[in-house]
């Protein structure tokens, strides 16, 4: 199943609006188009692509639609082989990412939203990592934190050649992310799994669901209504 085809094909989207941007790679003015489309086993999502023609910057931006799911949701692949490394993603800004083999946990709010690819995804967590790292000379944790970062992209690459089976997890309280399944029914699916759970208390907080919650305001309400 390939999900990011309809995005391309505009036949199969509902055009929605386009707006002014400015290209994050030249700061040319360009167009941002969005799209609401229905991803199967999914939900209905906002696209967000922007197109420089100037220097042909490329980047689609992903915004989950319709009502927020009662329920989170964790998605768990084990990834085993070159199709599995170009399964399409979702990455949902509200997504915390792991990766058990590489002890890699990535915190939701990180990175955003965005529409990629297992492999994509993975690169370009390592990619922010290693920004963020920023090896620099003359640092006296220099050698211990390079020999570290060396032995991550070391394992890392063996992830990435196959060397080994790995797991990927996207734990969304918004239930807002994705990964394609392989096969046309999702049930059979062996190396796909997804979990529904409650949010806690603090992840409802957290995104600030509580106060949208209006029950006990409604109670509070009729308490003095009828007293
Ligand atoms: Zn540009």
């Amino acid at each position: 199943m390939k999900l990011l085809q309809p995005c391309i094909d505009i036949q199969h989207q509902k055009r929605v609006d386009t707006l002014p941007s400015t290209c994050a790679a030249c700061a040319t003015e360009c167009v941002t188009r969005f799209f609401s489309t229905k991803i199967p086993y999914f939900r209905e999502v906002i696209v967000m692509a922007t197109s420089c023609d100037a220097c042909g910057y490329r980047n689609s931006e992903l915004k989950p639609g319709g009502e927020i799911p009662a329920k989170g949701k964790k998605t768990t692949l084990i990834v085993r082989n070159v199709k599995d490394l170009s399964r399409d993603v979702i990455k949902s800004d509200s997504a915390a990412v792991s990766v058990p083999e590489l002890e890699l946990e990535l915190s939701s709010g990180t990175l955003g939203g965005i529409v990629t690819t297992v492999e994509g995804l993975i690169v370009k967590i390592c990619e922010a990592l290693e920004r963020v790292h920023g090896f620099q000379l003359g640092d006296s944790t220099y050698e211990w934190k390079k020999k570290k970062w060396d032995g991550f992209t070391e394992r890392l690459a063996k992830l990435l050649n196959l060397e080994e089976p790995w797991t990927l997890i996207l734990d969304d309280a918004l239930a807002a992310s994705f990964i394609a399944p392989a096969t046309d029914s999702l049930e059979d699916d062996k190396q796909l799994t997804i979990e529904e759970y409650e949010r806690s208390w603090e992840q409802n907080e957290e995104l600030g669901l509580n106060d949208m919650d209006t029950s006990s305001a409604d109670m509070a309400y009729n308490t003095t209504s009828t007293s």
